[in-house]
């Protein structure tokens, strides 16, 4: 399959670039494009069968459903069922912007972005590029992630080209991505009110429009829930090739970090302060005091870890408040749940046995 490549500026794209898109979702095919938190392969989320192409591109399970994306308070109403003019207000607030809400679906929407359940996941991007291309289009675009299914999501168009071309009909060239986490999903239909999934919409800000928020432990990533609350959390997520170990404590990185051997076979990640003078193989996530920062570059992060020469990674802790929250979640997928102390990791790496 011919992948078009379409250079555009996210913030400020020409309207070639747009309509090259949004004739390509009309005609029933597929784009990667930006969004603010990471790349999106969308297709007509009114379109049954242009949305089944998003899954064979992506290696997606059908149980696994999608996130349409709209680009006006109409389209909302055309998809999902909002029971009060006060509960769009609150959405609306946090619109356009990373939170992704959970409602019940209208019957123009294909089983195939819902999975056959009655409720549908809609968001707001806030990206000019991701908003002039469902105008354009003039139907909500049905997007997941633009990665493979389980390989971390992808925050640079150079990531997009490299791993979808051939399996889309176009692809943005636009750069970075301004959050890289995915939207924070939350449960409309639930009482209380759940988070889904941690992501680029802090909790905190949440909690003063919604009220209490129930924080499910799947959100958090410290527990593969036994009845997925959501299809997506049953499946592996996120998951560089190489082994990825989240250090128990930032002093155990640290001591890590100063005491091992200078092999280069192992690939500390974390943030500026603790690499910094440090003469170790490192990616820098970029400081503490910024974790939106950090955020936007744990899933590049992950894929450095895959590109090198690298027999494992170690990562160390961050606060769970804020985006923070949505940073340990990613990483404690990424790392399969491995924790280690620093001795554990200075055996596996004098044995040569490691994971
Ligand atoms: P992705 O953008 O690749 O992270 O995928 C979209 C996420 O939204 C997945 O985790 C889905 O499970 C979740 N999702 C989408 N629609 C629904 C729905 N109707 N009910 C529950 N979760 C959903
Ligand atoms: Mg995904």
């Amino acid at each position: 399959m011919y992948t078009r490549i379409v250079r555009a500026d996210q913030d400020n794209p020409d309207r070639e670039a747009v309509m090259a898109g949004a004739s390509i979702i009309r005609a029933g095919g597929t784009v990667i494009f930006p969004t603010e938190t990471v790349y999106g392969l969308g297709a007509d989320g009114l379109n049954g069968e242009a949305c089944l192409k998003i899954f064979m591109a992506k290696n997606r399970p059908a149980d696994n459903p999608l996130i349409l994306h709209i680009s006006s308070p109409d389209m909302l109403d055309r998809v999902a069922v909002v029971d009060s003019s006060d509960l769009r207000s609150k959405i609306m607030s946090f619109w356009p912007g990373p939170l992704t809400v959970l409602l019940r679906k209208q019957p123009t929407v294909p089983d195939s972005v819902t999975a056959g359940l009655d409720t549908v996941a809609v968001r707001m991007p806030d990206n000019p590029l991701a908003l002039a291309l469902i105008d354009s289009a003039g139907v909500p675009i049905a997007a997941p992630s633009a990665n493979l299914s389980t390989r971390p999501s992808i925050t640079d168009s150079a990531d997009a080209i490299a791993e979808m071309s051939g399996r889309v009909d176009l692809i943005y060239d636009s750069g970075r991505t301004a959050y890289g986490i995915e939207s924070t999903i939350i449960d409309l239909t639930a009482r209380p009110y759940r988070i889904l999934r941690s992501g680029s919409a802090r909790i905190e800000d949440l909690e003063a429009v919604f009220g209490h928020i129930e924080i499910t432990d799947a959100a958090r990533g410290t527990a593969e829930s036994e009845v997925a609350l959501t299809p997506g959390m049953k499946y592996r997520h996120y998951a560089p090739t190489r082994p990825l170990f989240l250090m128990r404590n930032v002093e155990e990185f640290v001591s890590l970090l100063r005491s091992s051997p200078d092999k280069h076979n192992v690939l500390f990640i974390g943030c500026s302060e603790l690499l910094d003078g440090s003469t170790k193989e490192r990616y820098d996530l970029g400081p503490f005091s910024d974790l939106r920062q950090v955020g936007s570059r744990i899933f590049s992060s992950f894929r450095y870890l895959d590109s090198g020469s690298y027999e494992l990674g170690v990562i160390h802790p961050f606060p769970e408040t804020g985006y923070g929250l949505g940073i340990m979640n990613r990483i404690r997928k990424a790392s399969g749940h491995r924790t280690a102390s620093a001795i554990e990791i200075m055996e596996a790496m004098g044995s040569g046995r490691i994971e």
